[in-house]
């Protein structure tokens, strides 16, 4: 699909997740000629087949100005785009099952509070139960972590708003190849290669997912990312009650939908193994070791991929995606099973669907957001690790301002991709682990 003439643009966006359709619409806003490049459809990716958390709670304090940036975009995004996308600001709930548990999050809490003067505030068991009722009195909650101000979004639904946003603000788009080559002479980007056909322009912003390293690579910049496939379940509707807020469990993320079904996901997925996995294995030696549920080894993943994948849930639909990853069920009975712990009441709604998605990952665990140095014009915006769904609309504003040579509306200091490269004085932030 093209709707695009030969002539040169401004701006190139490769990537039409939430990442690269809202720089793209807020590029083009600003008055730029913005081309929207994309190898399938807009929200295809993860940005279609998240869990639709908006949280500031419990992130990253290097990646937190971003996310609060990011939540003052989504108070006003339904006004702003003129469509729903789901917006409900009903907080984050992140639940407590031991003492060490309560530790943890009112040491966040306390550092969110006085250095970002977030509202977040511990619940005791009592209160969490009053703010959540239809929580199960014995799942064994001693109290919970509570944002009030976070909040939760339809993750297709708001992609697309932003995709359509762009068009009406005069962005055009290229669908259905995807970019092979990043165009760079004498240390300045040109423009993008889609198979035998050449579009240019003076800036190209990379917000391609899972697919921004491969081409970071063939323009000299290695970018340790790597991927995990993440399975997401859907139960039936159940309309009333309602529970606002988005839920975290020990190991389940729970929110209820516009519709009023249940999507469920584990925060564990599957490391698939590829043949060129031993590329970044040094960097996640640390993340390996801080956080070894994050991601199981399938070591036979390059034999099952040659199967369809078999089960007995009808897997959801999505615009086609070249990855098409594979759902695990056995991740669906995960989920399921403490779904049904915490909230009793609920345990008899069905699973009706399921699905998967590429998580793109670094080191760190936080995303890779800003310039490249030493090539003019080269902007990216990947690696969100998990969690990029929320920041992704202020993302996108960074991006356009950085490609209109504004400043960036919000510190992103921590988040330079120069903190890979060996000998950058921003590379100090590597390997920290989250
Ligand atoms: C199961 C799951 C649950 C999640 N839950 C949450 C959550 O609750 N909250 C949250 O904040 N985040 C969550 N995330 C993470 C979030 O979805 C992502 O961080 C975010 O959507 C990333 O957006 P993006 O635009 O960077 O990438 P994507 O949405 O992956 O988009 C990148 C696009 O680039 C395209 N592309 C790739 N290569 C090329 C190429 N060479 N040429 C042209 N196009 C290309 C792809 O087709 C894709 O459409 C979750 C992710 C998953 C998978």
């Amino acid at each position: 699909m093209e709707a695009t003439s030969t002539r040169d643009w401004d701006v190139i966006v490769v990537g039409g997740g939430i990442v690269g359709c809202s720089a793209a619409y807020y590029a083009a806003k600003s008055g730029m000629r913005v081309l929207l490049v994309e190898r399938d459809a807009p929200g295809s990716a993860q940005s279609g087949r998240n869990l639709g958390f908006v949280r500031q709670q419990n992130r990253d304090f290097r990646e937190l100005a971003l996310m609060i940036g990011a939540l003052s975009i989504w108070k006003g995004l339904e006004a702003e785009l003129g469509c729903r996308v789901g917006w409900q600001q009903g907080g984050n709930l992140s639940l407590a099952f031991s003492e060490a548990d309560l530790v943890s999050r009112h040491d966040w809490q306390k550092r969110a509070a006085e250095e970002f003067g977030l509202d977040t505030r511990m619940l005791s068991a009592m209160e969490t139960q009053a703010l959540v009722p239809q929580l199960a009195t014995d799942c064994g909650v001693v109290g919970a972590m509570y944002t009030p101000s976070d909040g939760k979004a339809e993750p297709a639904r708001a992609t697309r708003a932003f995709f359509e946003a762009a068009l009406r603000a005069g962005a055009a788009f290229a669908f259905g190849e995807p970019v092979t080559r990043i165009e760079i002479s004498a240390g300045k980007v040109s423009g993008v290669q889609m198979r035998d056909r050449h579009y240019r322009a003076g800036t190209v912003v990379i917000a391609a997912g899972a697919g921004s390293a491969a081409l970071l690579r063939k323009a000299e910049l290695d970018l340790p990312q790597e991927f995990i496939r993440a399975t997401v379940a859907r139960t039936a509707a159940r309309p009333e009650p309602r529970i606002a807020a988005c839920v975290s469990g020990q190991h389940t993320g729970i929110r209820q939908d516009l519709n009023g079904a249940y999507v469920i996901s584990v925060a564990g997925g599957e490391y698939d193994l590829r043949l060129d996995s031993w590329r970044h294995m040094r960097w996640y030696e640390a993340t390996r070791k801080s956080n070894p549920d994050a991601a199981r080894i399938d070591y036979l993943a390059p034999i099952k991929r040659l199967f369809p994948s078999r089960g007995h849930l009808p897997v959801a639909d999505f615009p086609p995606s070249r990855d098409n990853p594979r759902p695990e069920f056995f991740r669906v009975e995960q989920a399921n099973r403490e779904f049904s712990r915490l909230f009793k009441t609920l345990a008899d709604l069905r699973i009706e669907t399921c699905w998967a998605g590429i998580i793109d990952t670094m080191p760190d665990v936080i995303p890779v957001l800003g310039p490249v140095d030493g090539v003019s014009g080269m902007l990216v915006g990947t690696g969100f690790s998990g969690h990029g769904f929320g920041p992704g609309p202020m993302a996108g504003k960074v991006l356009s301002d950085l490609a209109a040579g504004r400043r960036s509306p919000v510190d992103i200091s921590a988040l330079s991709p120069m903190r890979f490269v060996k000998g950058c004085s921003s590379s100090k932030a590597t390997n920290a682990g989250e």
